[in-house]
Order: structure tokens, then C-alpha cells, then sequence
């Protein structure tokens, strides 16, 4: 496995690759890697012939007072779980190499980015919107694999691609847990041992969210009350920032519910912040 600092290195590797015939999938990451981040490889080797995974954590996704100082960082570790899940590249650029002048040039994506984190993370989707950009311009044509953790992130990437023409196909998977539910994320670190017991009742709001819809229940406001119940008994030390249930196209309620709905939860505890989101049909 290879390591790349450079924009110009890697680069010249993948286009060598191509122009071989071979096809590239991207693992883009914010690093301190996890048995998610492992699966993306995972489907990442399986389908394509060279596998880049990056590493970055992006200051232009953080807004000021969240936690860039903070978050984990362990590139050795990160390395070698790349190599073991059969990744052929790591991209770890520094920030002056990503960013070599003020930033001028932001992509941000109106519509999907509004609602939900947006109103949350007013600034946050434009950051991972330019990043994924740059990421997608350095690596060129390729699959690019997303957790559906970050649904919202997703949608606003996959809607960027299409929309700038950009030769990527994003690709969703799906969301590792915990053996007790909690999504795995590398901010779970930041969990108090009495927060991390309550951790697992997002998952548990989720499937009570569907449940409800899956016995007939069509308002968005009934379900999202069935999920902030058991997060007020279940977890008590959380504030609920948003339970949503909404269409799941445009994450936008607009009255009974109807086709394939998305239900979103984001829950701050003490300094972690945890998403998590499920999928359910109303008939
Ligand atoms: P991050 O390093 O947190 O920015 O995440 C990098 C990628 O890994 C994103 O596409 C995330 O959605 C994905 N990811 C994070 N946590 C999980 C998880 N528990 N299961 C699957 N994918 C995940």
C-alpha cells in the first residue's frame, strides 16, 4: 500500500492506473478509521481495481467553536487498517496541500442542504460539498463510497456530482453499528461512560419511528413525537436537535407521509453530537 502527501503524486498514479484499464474506487474520510470506514473498503476492493482511500480532516466543514482542534486523529492506526482491508492508497494531505491559498471557490448545493444538519450546521455541507469536489477533481473518474450514517451528506454529494457533470458515481452503504445498535462513528469517543449506555437509543427511536409507520401511521408529527418519547426516557442526557420524518427524496415534509420515507435523528450529549437515520415504506 502506497501513501500519497501530494495532490501531483497521486494524481499521476491513478490517471498511469486508468489509462491501464483499471477502475478506481474512492473511500473519501476524516480518518481514525472504524469498522465503517472498513466496510466502504471493503465494497470499494470488491468492485473496482484500485481502492484510494483519504484521509482529511476538512477545516472548511467545521464551523467555528465545533471540535477541528479535537477530533481523533491516528494515522498510523488508520494506515494499517487500510492495508488490511486491502486498500492499495492512502491519501493524507496536509491542509496547506488541500488549501495552498484562502479559500475563494465554495461549492454549496441550495435545496438538499437546507433542512435538518443545515439548519443545525448552517456552513457544514458547503465544506464537505467543496472538499468532495477537490477530492473528486484530484482523483478523477472513479466510484466514490459513502455511509448512509450521513444520509443528508449523501444526498447533498450525490446531487453535486450530477448537477457539475462530474464523472463519479457515488455509491450509498450502509450504516455499521455497535453490537448494541449505537452507529459506529469516530466522535463516539467523545461519549461519557453514562452517555455511551444511552447511545444505543437512537437506534431504538428509529425503530419505533418505523414501527408506528409501518402499523398506518402517515403524520410526520405523530412518528417524529413516537421517537422524541423514547429518546426523553432512554436518553435523558441528550438534547434532540432534530426527529424528522420525511420524504426521503427531499427531506422535506409536505403533509401525510407516502412513498419512501427517511427518519433522521440528530442528539447532542455533552460534546458528542450523534446522527443516525433509518428507512421505511408508507404504503
Ligand atoms: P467520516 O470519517 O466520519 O467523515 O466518514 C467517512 C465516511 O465513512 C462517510 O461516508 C461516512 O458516512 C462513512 N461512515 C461513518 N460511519 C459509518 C458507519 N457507522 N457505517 C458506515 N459508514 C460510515
Amino acid at each position: 500500500m502506497k501513501t500519497f502527501d501530494t495532490i501531483a503524486e497521486l494524481r499521476e498514479q491513478l490517471d498511469a492506473d486508468r489509462s491501464a484499464g483499471l477502475a478506481v474506487g474512492l473511500v473519501p474520510t476524516m480518518g481514525y478509521l472504524h469498522d465503517g470506514h472498513s466496510s466502504l473498503i471493503d465494497a470499494a476492493v470488491a468492485a473496482n481495481d484500485r481502492t484510494v482511500v483519504s484521509i482529511f480532516v476538512n477545516p472548511l466543514q467545521f464551523a467555528e467553536g465545533e471540535d477541528l482542534d479535537d477530533y481523533p486523529r491516528d494515522l498510523d492506526a488508520d494506515r494499517g487498517l487500510c492495508g488490511a482491508a486491502g486498500a492499495d492508497y492512502v491519501f493524507a494531505p496536509a491542509v496547506e496541500e488541500m488549501y495552498r491559498r484562502a479559500v475563494h471557490t465554495v461549492v454549496t448545493v441550495p435545496g438538499v442542504s437546507a433542512p435538518l444538519e443545515g439548519v443545525h450546521r448552517p456552513t457544514h455541507f458547503a465544506g464537505v460539498a467543496t472538499v468532495c469536489t477537490k477530492l473528486f477533481a484530484i482523483v478523477g473518474p472513479c466510484r466514490a463510497y459513502f455511509g448512509a450514517k450521513d444520509w443528508q451528506q449523501i444526498a447533498v454529494v450525490t446531487r453535486m456530482a450530477s448537477d457539475l457533470s462530474i464523472p463519479v458515481e457515488v455509491v450509498p452503504c450502509p450504516t455499521m453499528r455497535e453490537a448494541d445498535g449505537l452507529a459506529m462513528s469516530s466522535r463516539n469517543v467523545y461519549l461519557t461512560p453514562a452517555e455511551r449506555t444511552q447511545g444505543p437509543a437512537l437506534r431504538r427511536a428509529l425503530a419505533a419511528g418505523i414501527a408506528a409507520v409501518e402499523a398506518g401511521e402517515r403524520d410526520p408529527a405523530t412518528v417524529e413525537q413516537v421517537m422524541r418519547s423514547l429518546l426523553a426516557a432512554d436518553a435523558p442526557d441528550g438534547a434532540v436537535e432534530y426527529a424528522a420524518a420525511v420524504p426521503a427524496d427531499t427531506l422535506v415534509a409536505s403533509g401525510p407521509l407516502t412513498g419512501d420515507v427517511r427518519l433522521l435523528l440528530a442528539v447532542k450529549f455533552s460534546k458528542a453530537r450523534l446522527i443516525d437515520n433509518d428507512g421505511v415504506r408508507a404504503g
